[in-house]
């Protein structure tokens, strides 16, 4: 199965690039590819960005929510701390879980942060 990244609204890039501004990670969840829903929320209706307290850590911790991470270029591959998620309703379908037929353009993405964001993140 594939998995797409879906991008966040401007109220969630900006979030993003707060939190990135601390020296700590954030990562976009990824969704399971579902032919004929959002193309962007996969027909989840939201798109989750979680925001990373601390890592990468090499084994995981009791009492603590995680997340693991492949890694990439820019982020180190290990088990990080969730300080929190946030749902933002998707920006390609409102919300509306399929495609509208109507096309709206994409927020500006920014390429340095999207190239980090996660494309296989597990539970
Ligand atoms: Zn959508």
């Amino acid at each position: 199965m594939s998995y797409v990244t879906p991008y966040l609204p401007q109220a969630g890039i900006d979030t993003a690039r707060n939190w990135a501004r601390s020296g700590k990670q954030y990562f976009i969840k990824a969704f399971e590819q579902a032919n004929g829903e959002c193309r962007n929320c996969q027909g989840n209706g939201v798109v989750y960005l979680v925001l990373a307290e601390s890592g990468p850590h090499g084994h995981p911790m009791g009492g603590k929510v995680l997340t693991w991470y492949d890694g990439d270029g820019q982020t180190r591959k290990g088990w990080y701390v969730i300080g929190d998620t946030l749902a933002f309703v998707c920006p390609e379908c409102k919300g509306l879980r399929r495609e509208t037929g109507m096309y709206v353009l994409p927020p500006k993405r920014p390429d340095a942060d999207m190239k980090k964001l996660g494309e296989r993140m597990r539970r």
